[in-house]
């Protein structure tokens, strides 16, 4: 099954589809993670990459599709997988549906205000695990509790870029979610605005 997380930056996309592929035993294709491990190659993608992502822009769609596309077909993901920050645009959702077709949209909702104050308080470990200063410190400040690597804050968590994000987000990911919906993909809410534990409830409700 092939399950999408939609929903604006600081929704918490990252820390529900870490848990729900989990549950689910599937892996957590994050687009934004992909394009970040290009960019740790340093290759000459990569450093294109990271200027466009640090502006806070969307990388071209044919870039991201492929580099999805390349992550699908390992055998990992063959039983399902839970996407997380794909499609961004019309022209990713037309090349989404000549490529793959999702089963399931979990949209998880959240006003920009929210999402500004908890971006600013994200920190990241080298391995994906996601904090935040107000809702889910780490125990001692700047080291992950899962494995204790030290950790950073993202580039593009700066006010501006998260600004420009969420712009982007209103203006050209959210209508896809209707697009999709008259395509018979089931499309479920969710109130994102509440505690991890309490969205969690409702999320893993729609796969028990
Ligand atoms: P995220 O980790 O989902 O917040 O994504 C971080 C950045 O990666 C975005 O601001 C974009 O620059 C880029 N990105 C992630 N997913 C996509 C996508 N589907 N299409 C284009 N750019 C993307």
């Amino acid at each position: 099954m092939m399950i999408l997380l939609m929903g604006p930056q600081g929704a918490g996309k990252g820390t529900q589809g870490e848990r729900l592929a989990e549950q689910l035993g599937y892996p957590l294709i994050g687009a934004g993670a992909l394009l970040r491990d290009e960019i740790a190659t340093a290759s000459e993608l990569g450093v294109r990459l990271r200027a466009i992502m640090d502006a806070g822009e969307l990388v071209s769609p044919d870039i991201i599709t492929d580099i999805l596309q390349r992550r699908l077909q390992q055998p990992d993901a063959a039983a399902g997988v839970v996407i997380d920050g794909y499609p961004r645009d019309p022209e990713q959702l037309r090349l989404m549906f000549e490529r793959f077709v999702p089963e399931m949209v979990i949209v998880l909702d959240l006003d920009d205000q929210t999402a500004v104050d908890r971006l600013g308080g994200r920190w990241m470990c080298p391995q994906g695990h996601i904090y935040n200063e107000q809702t889910r410190p780490p125990q001692t400040t700047g080291v992950c509790d899962e494995d204790g690597e030290a950790l950073f804050q993202r580039s593009d968590d700066t006010e501006t870029a998260i600004r420009k994000r969420l712009q982007i987000y209103h203006a050209d990911t959210a209508p896809l979610i209707a697009e999709m919906q008259t395509h018979g993909i089931q499309i479920e809410h969710v109130d994102a605005s509440r505690s991890i534990e309490d969205v969690w409830e409702d999320v893993s409700a729609l796969v028990r």
